[in-house]
């Protein structure tokens, strides 16, 4: 019989790409989402086959999945500051009650449980790169604590079932990740660079531009996300691609692929936006055997042309 798998965060841009992972891998996809800040369109192809099933199901209340569970991945949350900074609460509640009722079911189920974390727990670091030895430098009361601190809670409380009830816990810390289905106006730098140039607006960089970003390709994650679950490693792991790049060196990127002539224009830097972020990813390497193979001229052009295949309006379209 097909196993069984929760895909909490579904119709999300990473939950939609590991629905297909393990659908491709024979798997039984049990997708939730309560499309706050998901698309229905990212996992609408895989309705028509009887090994997906879709909840529609705000996962910060009780959650009741009939039959048996051999995993559950939990990557509901809001992700981006442009989400988070509008919905403190619920990115709070998601980060803290849904992982809970998470845990709680693969408790219940005798399942193996892995929780998204993020290179956000490290804050605005002061050791570089960041190794998962690192506690962070997070403001808890900062605009970015609400995001920071509830996915902070979430290792905590996963390491917590571990410890004592004896679940089988998985911690992803997952740097900046792009490709297909990120949405255009989520407010990060990549889809922002994108749809600037798209809309023939001039590319807007914060900051002097000299902070850091390393971007993971969609693909590259979805691999080590793999790795880590059917892994007996139950410590937090960074997965994330070391290849660091200034914004302002990123945007000259993006207006050299999409042609576009409009120019680099610069704002203040929003606060609390981390200077440098770039992860350590040797245990990933010794561990899992992971390593990113896409290099950042492939995953770009395969998102560009994403973003380039969308509808008109979408471009124009504002945030949730
Ligand atoms: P996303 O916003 O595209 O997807 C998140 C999904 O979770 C959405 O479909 C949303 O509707 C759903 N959701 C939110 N709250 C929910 C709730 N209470 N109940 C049910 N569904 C809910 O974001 P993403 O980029 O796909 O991120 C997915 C996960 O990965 C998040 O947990 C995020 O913190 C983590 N992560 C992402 C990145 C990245 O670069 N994309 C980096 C670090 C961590």
């Amino acid at each position: 019989m097909a196993k069984r798998i929760l895909i909490t965060g579904a119709a999300g841009f990473l939950g939609s790409h590991l629905c297909d992972r393990f659908i491709k891998e024979g798997y039984h996809v049990i997708g939730m989402d309560n499309l706050i800040t998901g698309d229905i369109r990212n996992i609408e192809h895989l309705f028509p086959l009887s090994s997906f099933e879709f909840y529609h199901h705000d996962v910060s209340k009780f959650i009741h999945v009939p039959g048996e569970l051999d995993y559950i991945l939990h990557f509901a949350s809001p992700a981006s500051p442009i989400d988070y900074l509008k919905i403190p609460i619920q990115t709070l509640k998601v980060g803290a009650m849904g992982t809970h009722n998470c845990l709680g079911l693969a408790r219940a189920k005798n399942a193996r449980i892995l929780v998204a974390s993020t290179s956000e727990i490290y804050g605005d670091p002061l050791v570089h790169p960041q190794k998962e030895e690192y506690w962070g430098n997070v403001n808890p009361v900062g605009p970015r604590g609400v995001y920071d601190e509830a996915k902070r809670y979430m290792e905590a409380i996963t390491m917590a079932y571990h410890t004592f009830h004896q679940v089988e816990t998985r911690i992803i810390r997952i740097f900046n990740t792009y490709g297909p289905r990120m949405r255009l106006n989520d407010g990060r730098a990549l889809p922002a660079f994108i749809g600037q140039a798209l809309r023939g607006e001039d590319l807007t960089v914060f900051g002097d531009g000299s902070q850091t970003r390393s971007f993971c390709y969609v693909d590259d994650l979805v691999e080590g996300i793999y790795r880590l679950l059917m892994s007996d490693y139950d410590q937090p792991v960074n997965i994330g691609n070391p290849n660091e790049i200034s914004l302002k060196d990123f945007a000259e990127e993006v207006l050299k692929l999409t042609g576009s002539a409009v120019k680099i224009i610069y704002k203040p830097l929003p606060v609390d936006d981390p200077k440098q972020r770039k992860p350590d990813i040797t245990k990933a390497k010794e561990i899992l055997g992971w390593e990113p193979k896409v290099d950042r001229a492939e995953g770009l052009k395969a998102t560009y042309e994403y973003f380039k295949s969308l509808p008109k309006e979408e471009l124009f379209k504002q945030p949730k």
